[in-house]
């Protein structure tokens, strides 16, 4: 299994090397080569799996026995998916009528993102311990990435994380999980802007190859490609659990719809991925009022609106979702030298329209919708009402589309819920209902807190490579921070 850039200009790397980088060099993004397929014998043997060995089954397939020993890789992933409040770290909730909504929110952090970074941050401890390796993590979040890297890497040995959010722009509870880290090794940064204005520095210093080799630098957004490979088992999961197909036989598999809240696009693209590996999933990618992914799939509008929207779904107030890319390259049969004149005529000039072969057959495996505040509200109002469950408004984008799009008799739906509702009080209370907030969010109200404003007409940028050329000075120096094992 080897690794190339979406944008041609890179092949043949291993799995290590992607896993310690950002960007391909080449601006692009990493995908495996090819894709391995499955089998409906195989699926049908997957189904009595619980979802952390369903992780192991999909990252052996993508990390060759030669750079983790079988071992090593259930004993790192395992640990990682040890410590969530659920057993088996995630929970299907059936609410009738077909709907089931997967529960991806049971980690530190509240998030489903604390399921693939856990997992990324362990193999990375797993790389560096081995190697006696350093790294500097740059993140830039839209409100609970963040969280979770610092969650997984606090503490580790060997690592920094430097970390820049949208002041002003996520929840109080978002903002407290990175800002409470007190830890040496984590580096909070408050920016006055929008994640897409956060996006423009950092993609800038994942450019510079100088910085990356002599810093370590590496992304643990979904720019990286682990954090992708262990979402696969989200929807190999909601799959195998939801489908019915232990009921069947020989080569006719069932499909399943899977409707996944899109920002940044890390998870549809995993589900684009195993659709192709022969999963017959239909996906939907929902939106809020920032709708560029609904305009692309509708009608290859890749244009990004003049300004990103303040919405009740602010983990998804996004204008650049990256990981479009990734489909892009996937379904134009991986043609990088196509998809680098796409990608960077978007990066230059904010909007292009997709060829129409490649929108063809962006639309024949996505379908896609767009959702306002009020259609937030009031389907976690219907929601609470018809099955007293309450979503958080990034699940309600999801759920909404049930609420508006007849299902075909006999079949199931599965939404992907990817926060907590206890994470975004305001627009519970926003729907008229009420949330008795978990005791460790209560306590991050009167926790201690660090961090730095980065204000407009600031360069970033500088700052930035400042905070991380330091950081790796200091740990040059004779490992102030970190003691030897
Ligand atoms: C990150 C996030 C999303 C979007 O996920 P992508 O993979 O970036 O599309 C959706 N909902 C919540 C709560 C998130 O934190």
């Amino acid at each position: 299994m080897r690794y190339c850039s979406t944008r041609g200009g890179v092949q043949g790397w291993g799995f290590r090397e992607v896993l310690f980088s950002g960007y391909a060099p080449d601006g692009g993004m990493f995908m495996p080569e090819t894709l391995p397929t499955l089998t409906p014998d195989t699926l049908r043997s997957w189904v009595p799996l619980s979802y952390p060995q369903l992780v192991q089954k999909v990252c052996a397939l993508f990390i060759p026995e030669e750079f983790v020993p079988r071992q090593d890789l259930e004993a790192v992933l395992s640990g990682a998916l040890s410590q969530f409040s659920v057993p088996g770290a995630v929970c299907m909730a059936g609410l009738g009528g077909g709907l089931s909504v997967l529960e991806l929110f049971h980690g530190e952090t509240l998030a489903f993102k604390d399921l693939a970074m856990n997992c990324t941050a362990r193999l990375l401890e797993y790389f560096l311990c081995r190697e006696s390796r350093r790294a500097t993590i740059l993140v830039g979040t839209s409100g609970d990435t963040g969280g979770s890297a610092i969650r997984s890497v606090r503490g580790l040995r060997g690592v920094d994380v430097v970390v820049v959010f949208p002041r002003g722009r996520i929840t109080s509870v978002q903002e407290r999980q990175m800002t409470t880290s007190l830890e040496d090794n984590v580096h909070v940064f408050a920016a006055d802007g929008s994640s897409d204005d956060i996006d423009v520095p950092l993609r800038r210093l994942f450019a510079d190859q100088d910085l990356v080799r002599n810093h370590g630098l590496m992304s643990l957004n979904s720019v990286n490609w682990t954090r992708v490979l262990v979402q696969l088992a989200h929807f190999l999961y909601a799959y195998l659990q939801l489908s019915g197909l232990e009921k069947t036989e020989g080569d006719a598999l069932p499909t399943l719809e899977v409707v996944v809240p899109t920002g940044g696009a890390g998870n549809i693209a995993a589900g684009c991925i195993v659709k192709l590996m022969g999963v017959p999933l239909r996906l939907v990618a929902m939106v809020n009022a920032n709708d560029i992914v609904h305009r692309t799939v509708q009608n290859g509008d890749f244009s990004m609106a003049t300004s990103v929207k303040q919405t009740l779904a602010p983990a998804i107030d996004i204008q650049d979702p990256y990981n479009m890319e990734r489909v892009f390259w996937l379904l134009s049969g991986r043609d990088g030298g196509l998809v680098k004149g796409l990608m960077e005529e978007f990066q230059f000039s904010h909007r292009i329209t997709l060829p129409d072969t490649l929108h063809k057959a962006l639309s024949s495996v996505l379908s896609a919708g767009s959702v306002t505040d009020e259609g937030i509200v009031e389907t976690m109002q219907r929601c609470w009402r018809e099955s007293q469950y309450l979503l958080c408004p990034h699940t309600a984008v999801a759920v909404w589309h049930h609420y508006h799009c007849p299902l075909p008799p006999g079949e199931n739906r599965c939404c992907i819920a990817t926060a907590s509702p206890a994470k975004f009080k305001e627009a519970v209370q926003k729907a008229g209902l009420t949330i008795d907030l978990p005791e460790e969010v209560q306590a991050l109200e009167k926790m201690a807190t660090r961090y730095e404003d980065l204000e407009q007409g600031e360069d970033w940028g500088r700052r930035l490579r400042e905070r991380i050329e330091s950081v790796s000075s200091v740990r040059q120096r004779g490992a102030l921070f970190y003691s030897p094992a």
